[in-house]
């Protein structure tokens, strides 16, 4: 596939890329992909399954959708075709439909993912998805809300209008719309189009909330896409290969940890409030000092666990030398690392990246103060893949025409 390409996933020539459409004409049947276990025993229960058999077969179908990724049920083995065929007239595997996919020349891919309809008049929600391939491993880049409530002045998702909170089932749907995308479950066909890592292990080996919106804003949705992508009987991804990033949502970083026991990212960005106040607006309400007591309380923090700190390079506004050695002292005692990001320029911005010889002297003074500080490659940014740049375009004016719509409805409802 030449590069910067955008196809319909359908029309794509790889055998691997054309699975997601399965299921596609069973599209006003609820689909199992993403569901939690409870979420798979209430299916069993609304077709009748006996209690004490519920949890037996949910752990059948969790292991076949998970682990094997099937996207139809007569591919389950282990179970009956009378219960095959109960699930099949109300429930289906469907995923959720791969609108665009992009490779970029260096194997980074990005796909658009639009949601399945929540009602008649939602289309259904659209996000983007981007998957970083490195020579150990794999990183999938999951998105946790449509667009952002916060407005980051340096960030395109926060520029988008429309705004909501992803379901559990969207969120784990990312993963499983991934792999199916990179024939990452077993017996599957790998595309042979891009870079992927060489070692033969698992496509996907790790996933960052780092794409579309808050995730601390949505927390419950995404504890429980975290369990669900991290049992050992399913998707398999070990909770320290899961990170969450927040801009500092503050009261939520402990039951984080406690609830999920993943690693934790914070965007910094600046070590002064009054900066930081403007990059990162969220920060009048939960300053510096506050975030990182938070981050010292972080459950499970240790050498092993480090909380990684977010710190985009902008071209004279925070990477001077002195703001290098203030983040080495802010941090001082906090199990860190430290990943300097070269901001990613989208259309209309006011910043500029800083320059390369500027991010190196930064990084050096940050190398000697014991951190190892990994300057983030930028990756995909051809395909408008890389951090940050993640919006949504499609949607903007249908979503808000649908929400006035929605709103008349309820008004109505109030009148009658
Ligand atoms: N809302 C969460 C997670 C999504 S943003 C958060 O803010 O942490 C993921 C990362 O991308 C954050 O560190 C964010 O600050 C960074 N980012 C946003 N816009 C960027 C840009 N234009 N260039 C580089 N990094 C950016
Ligand atoms: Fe939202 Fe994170 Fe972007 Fe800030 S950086 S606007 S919190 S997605």
């Amino acid at each position: 596939m030449s590069d910067n390409l955008t196809l319909p996933a359908n029309e794509t020539r790889d055998p691997a890329q054309s699975l997601p459409a399965a299921g596609l004409t069973h599209a006003t049947l609820p689909s199992l992909v993403g569901r939690t276990r409870a979420g798979i025993a209430a299916a069993l229960d609304d077709i009748g399954v006996p209690l004490k058999e519920q949890r037996m077969r949910t752990g059948q179908i969790w292991n076949w959708l998970y682990h094997h990724g099937v996207a139809d049920f007569a591919e389950i083995k282990n179970v009956g075709k009378d219960l095959k065929s109960a699930l099949e007239a109300r429930f289906t595997l469907a995923r959720p439909t791969v609108s665009a996919a992009q490779v970029s020349k260096d194997g980074t891919r990005k796909w658009l993912v639009r949601m399945p309809s929540t009602g008649p008049r939602d289309k259904g929600a659209e996000i983007e998805c981007v998957y970083i391939p490195e020579a150990d491993r794999g990183t999938l880049c999951v998105s946790s809300q449509v667009g952002c409530t916060l407005t980051c002045t340096f960030c395109h998702t926060g520029t988008q209008k429309l705004v909501r909170n992803l379901t559990t089932e969207e969120i784990v749907a990312q993963l499983v719309v991934a792999r199916d995308m990179l024939g990452d479950f077993p017996g599957r066909t790998r595309p042979t189009d891009g870079l992927l890592p060489g070692d033969g292990s698992r496509f996907v080996s790790n996933v960052v909330f780092m794409g579309m919106g808050e995730p601390l804003y949505n927390l419950g949705a995404v504890s429980d896409a975290i369990d669900t992508i991290a049992d050992g009987d399913g998707l398999s991804l070990g909770r320290r290969r899961i990170t969450v990033s927040t801009s500092g949502v503050v009261p939520e970083i402990g039951p984080l940890g406690s609830r999920t026991n993943s690693m934790l990212a914070i965007s910094l960005h600046a070590v002064r409030d009054d900066l930081r106040n403007e990059l990162v607006p969220l920060n009048r309400k939960y300053p510096i000092a506050a975030l990182l007591d938070a981050c010292r309380g972080y459950p499970g923090l240790s050498n092993a666990r480090r909380i990684t700190f977010e710190y985009v390079m902008l071209k004279g506004v925070n990477d001077s030398d002195a703001e290098a050695r203030e983040l080495v002292r802010l941090l001082k005692g906090i199990p860190a690392k430290i990943n300097l990001i070269p901001f990613n320029p989208w259309p209309g911005t006011r910043y500029e990246c800083s320059d390369w010889d500027r991010i190196e002297r930064f990084s050096d003074i940050v190398f000697r103060a014991g951190y190892a500080s990994p300057v983030r490659t930028p990756r995909g940014r051809d395909i408008l893949a890389a951090c940050g740049q993640l919006k949504s375009e499609t949607e903007k004016l249908s979503a808000r025409a649908r929400l006035m719509l929605d709103e008349a409805d309820a008004a109505d409802a109030r009148r009658a």
